[in-house]
């Protein structure tokens, strides 16, 4: 990795920084993220951490007082930290620290320390990396734990014995496991064990944290390697065991079914490739959440998951308010897709009917395109004929649902007439048979019998009036 790190100081408020800096008579560095990502050769950085050894917020008011319209200095007294905004740029800024932790929380007792002290204290080696703001050594690379060299190979470790790291605060866990994903970096064997063997502290975390992490291992470019070490850690079965017991084939009289675990793996993979939208990946993960509890083994057909579509949307519900996920409009995307993740499957079987079709569109309304790349995701077959016939059955129902919302408008579909009219048309009171009729006008369309079209509607309710005997 031949980077001049003095490189990485290109931006002016690094000089700001350090004048400010040694006016206080106090050094600073630039530590973590920010120095890791410009050796990965990744810029953009959303936020920069700086550590003084002395006080943070006194090197933050220090440093806002220089910048162009004295931005406010938020000030995080119980952490000792402060944050400074510069254009869009978080800069955060702590003084160095000691810690040692209690075994029953992640709040460590702090003392102030050396720069290597604060090192210490970092998560990972390649986090760990510092670079000095000082008169003296001004854009020298402090590596004291190889952390470049982790970088290069691709390495996870922790500065300290990883049973240490872990244990004191296990939220590392995740954050391990959601680094070697975002990189596709390997997690040191030691590491990995570590995790293993501390994996029920991660208890004490909240479900905030944990969700957090795992919303940067989902949006990944390949999310199944964070899902694969979670639950080869055994993390999996705190933080989802919905998914854990989807793990494994059963065989009976010579039939088995498919792992749903390592299936649900590559369906996330997949939609991956497709979609940035974090709630259809959810989706993905979830879809198929309902098998475990609904599986059974009919000595006729052999295996099912009969209803498990209901069940699933089912699970979503207490999955999120188990995870204090939001249970909002979000929630209900995700039960809706898991609930019909099937619906496209079942038509494209045959050759889709236009009212199937129709059907499919006025039951996901805006969702459709999302359904139908979760239902994409879905073929997993590694039969190369099969899969090209799923994938042409699929493109063949696209085809017809376009053809179809072009003729009828069905995708955000409002009945051509209203319950008032029918009322008014008939001098009807509020009665079941109002919920008839417009149900009847609702099939009709659906059914493809009349156009979605307000004097197709009228006629035929007139016709269906008749035959209820309501007019005449
Ligand atoms: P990203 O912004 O991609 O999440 P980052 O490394 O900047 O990456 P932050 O969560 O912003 O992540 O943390 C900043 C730095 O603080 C890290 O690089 C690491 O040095 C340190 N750090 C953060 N969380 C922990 C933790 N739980 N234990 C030890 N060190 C941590």
């Amino acid at each position: 990795m031949q980077i001049d790190p003095k490189k990485a100081l290109e931006n002016p408020i690094f000089s700001i920084i350090s004048t400010a800096a040694n006016e206080l008579g106090i050094d600073a560095y630039v530590i973590g993220g920010f120095v890791r990502d410009f050796l990965l050769k990744k810029t953009n950085p959303k936020d920069i951490d700086i550590v003084a050894i002395g006080s943070g917020i006194a090197l933050a008011r220090k440093v806002a007082s220089k910048l162009n319209g004295n931005p406010e200095v938020t000030v995080f007294k119980n952490f000792g930290t402060a944050m400074v905004r510069y254009g869009d740029i978080e800069l955060e800024f702590v003084g160095a620290r000691k810690e040692s932790y209690d075994e029953n929380s992640r709040k460590p007792v702090v003392e102030n320390g050396t720069l290597e002290d604060d090192q210490k204290r970092r998560d990972f080696t390649i986090n760990a990396l510092a670079i000095s703001l000082n008169e003296a050594n001004y854009g020298e690379l402090l590596d004291p734990f190889d952390g470049v060299a982790d970088l290069k190979n691709k390495i996870i470790r922790t500065p300290l014995a990883p049973g240490i790291t872990y244990s004191d605060d296990p939220l590392r866990m995740m954050r391990a496991i959601r680094f070697a994903t975002q990189l596709n970096f390997t997690i040191y064997s030691e590491s990995l064990e570590a995790i293993t063997e501390y994996k029920e502290r991660i208890k004490i975390i909240s479900n905030e944290r944990i969700i957090d992490e795992l919303h940067k291992i989902l949006a990944s470019k390949k999310p199944s390697i964070g899902f694969a070490l979670l639950h080869k850690t055994e993390l999996l079965a705190y933080i989802l065991p919905e998914l854990t017991s989807l793990q494994g084939i059963e065989e009976i009289e010579g039939q088995s079914h498919k792992d749903n675990f390592w299936h649900t793996l590559e369906v996330v993979d997949n939609i991956s490739k497709n979609t940035d939208n974090l709630w259809l990946r959810w989706a993905a993960l979830l879809h198929d959440i309902g098998k475990a509890p609904t599986k059974r083994f009919d000595k006729k057909i052999g295996w099912t998951f009969h209803g498990h579509e209901f069940k699933g949307a089912k699970m979503v519900y207490g999955l999120f308010k188990r995870l204090r996920m939001p249970l909002n409009d979000k929630m209900k995307f995700v039960q809706k897709m898991v609930m019909m993740s099937s619906r496209p499957i079942a038509i494209s079987d045959d050759i889709a009917t236009d009212s199937a079709v129709r059907r499919l569109v006025f039951d996901a309304g805006e969702n459709i395109d999302d359904l139908m790349t979760l239902c994409e995701a879905d073929i997993t077959t590694k039969n190369a004929k099969k899969k090209k016939n799923y994938l042409n059955n699929f493109s063949l129902v696209r085809q017809k649902i376009i053809e179809v919302e072009e003729r009828d408008h069905i995708r955000n579909f409002q009945p051509p007439i209203s319950g008032e009219e029918i009322m008014e048309t008939f001098n009807l009171k509020p009665s079941k048979e109002v919920g008839i009729l417009k149900e009847a006008i609702k099939e009709a369309i659906l059914e493809g019998e009349i156009a979605n079209e307000y004097e197709a509607a009228k006629s035929f309710m007139f016709e269906k009036a008749k035959k209820m005997k309501i007019f005449n």
